[in-house]
């Protein structure tokens, strides 16, 4: 990858605050980041990221940060981020979230559901509404899979393999599996492989610690062969899970997939602009 040719960069999985009870304030610090948006911006102009999908951070009681706060945040950034807006399992919450996105088209760029972390599986009948309307839009959802960043999370109902379902009975629900269904890659791959609405992103991936290089490089190994396995890179999809991951972290996965320099294109923004509308 040049210079000139990463100018155009998407990340399609930040997160972000600016309040005290963030959950995710644990992961910041453990990267360096100072967490605000003024920082994520600059960060993202010096690694050429055009562009960034924005979504809650959980706060401390479990919840995550109201979708209108994601919303201000998004207009403070002059375009740079577009809002991510996250449904809880109840009919309320996709009662709002639907009039969220309809009061705010054209913005509102994908739904993000919290598999593992809420008290409900993918195929619960409390999201077909939310599923009607994302079909008919044609507005992904994100789906938390895999690791859980806490412990209390419930890896049955992260695992990828819980989407099969939800894909085999709707044609047109465009997925993203979030972190690449980590440490499942395997299993994302075979889904991605077998339904043509499934797609991955490569957000959260890395955080640190020790054997951070050798994990980095395995991690690297695991995605290109994913990749090979689902016979092409068009439906991967670069994210960096910011503040989890540092962007340039992750950014540095990518680079050292082994595949080729059209298709690192297609991950970094190709497959993001076209599926996100960008
Ligand atoms: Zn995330």
């Amino acid at each position: 990858m040049s210079a000139g040719i990463s100018a155009k960069i998407i990340d399609v999985h930040t997160h972000l605050s600016e309040h005290a009870q963030d959950l995710l304030i644990r992961f910041a610090h453990m990267n360096g980041l100072r967490y605000n948006l003024e920082e994520l911006t600059e960060n993202m102009r010096q690694l050429g990221i055009h562009q960034g999908l924005l979504m809650s951070p959980p706060l401390s009681d479990g919840s995550p940060l109201p979708n209108s706060d994601v919303i201000k945040l998004c207009e403070r950034s002059r375009g740079l981020l577009k809002p991510v807006v996250t449904v809880e399992p109840t009919t309320k919450h996709v009662n709002a979230a639907i009039k969220t996105a309809e009061e705010n088209v054209g913005q509102v760029k994908a739904f993000k559901i919290r598999l593992g972390y809420i008290e409900a599986s993918a195929d619960d009948p409390v999201f077909n509404r939310l599923y009607d309307f994302a079909e008919s839009h044609k507005i992904p959802i994100l789906f938390h899979t895999g690791d859980t960043a806490t412990r209390a999370g419930d890896l049955s109902r992260a695992h990828p393999l819980t989407l099969d379902k939800v894909a085999n009975k709707r044609d047109d629900l465009l997925i993203v599996l979030c972190h690449f269904g980590n440490p499942w890659f395997e299993d994302a791959a075979e889904l991605i492989y077998k339904h043509p609405t499934v797609y991955a992103d490569m957000s959260g991936l890395t955080t640190g610690g020790e054997y951070a290089k050798q994990y980095e490089n395995w991690v690297a190994k695991r995605i290109s062969e994913a990749i090979y396995y689902a016979g092409g890179a068009n439906k991967i999809l670069f994210g960096s899970d910011y503040p989890v991951t540092k962007p340039s972290d992750a950014l540095s996965v990518v680079k050292k997939l082994q595949v080729e320099e059209h298709d690192k294109e297609k991950i970094l923004w190709g497959n993001a602009e076209k599926l996100f509308g960008l």
